[in-house]
């Protein structure tokens, strides 16, 4: 039997809490008025769309304090990897002199993005110098795949990041070096990404006729007409799409 009277226990009251005042914080901040250039290779353009004008996700689906909180926790693990790589004895840049993010616009200002950092120096057996460097941090069950089957086939967005960013930050001629930390046991895995122009032409194409159609007013194909599409189900934006024609 549904106990109605059963008060919440002090996890929930402190959580609750503390999710409240991270929810409050996050509805001041500034949404970006641009495209990312970190989400280009998201698959599907209408999301994107979606995600450019800062569209209103479905009310299910809204940031909550936890996603808040892990997206902190990647910020955090960067900033470790940063710590950990100069000690080792490489030069990695990751601020400007005014302790700013390196940052690049393309199309006019639509696209925009910000380097975890560049390597200008370090052991020779990891060079030759400069090489963007990009990190993230997942769970094992992402992070195992990405091991087994390498960026490209299990993490085309990220792939997709370090090659547009490798361009647009004039990094093309020596190969990128993505990590990523298994956030259950903290291993790193490393890989070597040498710059791709077709996927770079293929995503910077895309980026303009997402740019364009949401100037037009158009909307662009969805990436599948089933709703029951299990990637259009975990999208924020699943509702309102389904609901236009
Ligand atoms: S529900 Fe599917 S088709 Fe619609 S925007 Fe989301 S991912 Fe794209």
């Amino acid at each position: 039997m549904i106990d109605f009277n059963r008060k919440p226990n002090v996890s929930e009251k402190l959580n609750g809490r503390i999710d409240k005042a991270l929810e409050i914080e996050q509805s001041f901040q500034s949404a970006r008025n641009y495209l990312g250039g970190s989400r280009i290779g998201v698959e599907c353009e209408r999301a994107l769309q979606y995600e450019f004008t800062k569209t209103s996700v479905d009310l299910d689906k809204d940031f909550s304090g936890r996603i808040i909180r892990v997206f902190a926790r990647g910020h955090w693990v960067e900033e470790y990897m940063v710590e950990i790589l100069k000690k080792s004895g490489f030069g990695l840049v990751s601020v400007d002199e005014n302790g700013n993010q390196f940052e690049f616009e393309a199309h006019e200002g639509y696209v925009k993005g910000h380097c975890d950092g560049v390597f200008v120096s370090g052991p020779d057996e990891f060079g030759p110098y400069p090489r963007l460097w990009e990190n993230k941090g997942l769970m094992q069950k992402y992070f195992l795949p990405i091991v087994k089957h390498g960026l490209e086939i299990k993490s085309p967005v990220y792939y997709g990041q370090c090659q547009y960013y490798m361009k647009k930050f004039n990094l093309t001629e020596n190969p990128a070096l993505f990590s990523v930390v298994n956030m259950n046991t903290m291993e790193i895995y490393w890989e070597e990404l040498p710059f791709n122009s077709g996927f770079f032409d293929m995503l910077d194409a895309k980026a303009a006729r997402i740019i364009a159609a949401c100037w037009a007013g158009e909307l662009l194909p969805r990436m599948s007409q089933k709703a029951d599409f299990f990637k259009c189900k975990q999208c924020n934006w699943h509702d309102r799409c389904f609901s236009k024609r």
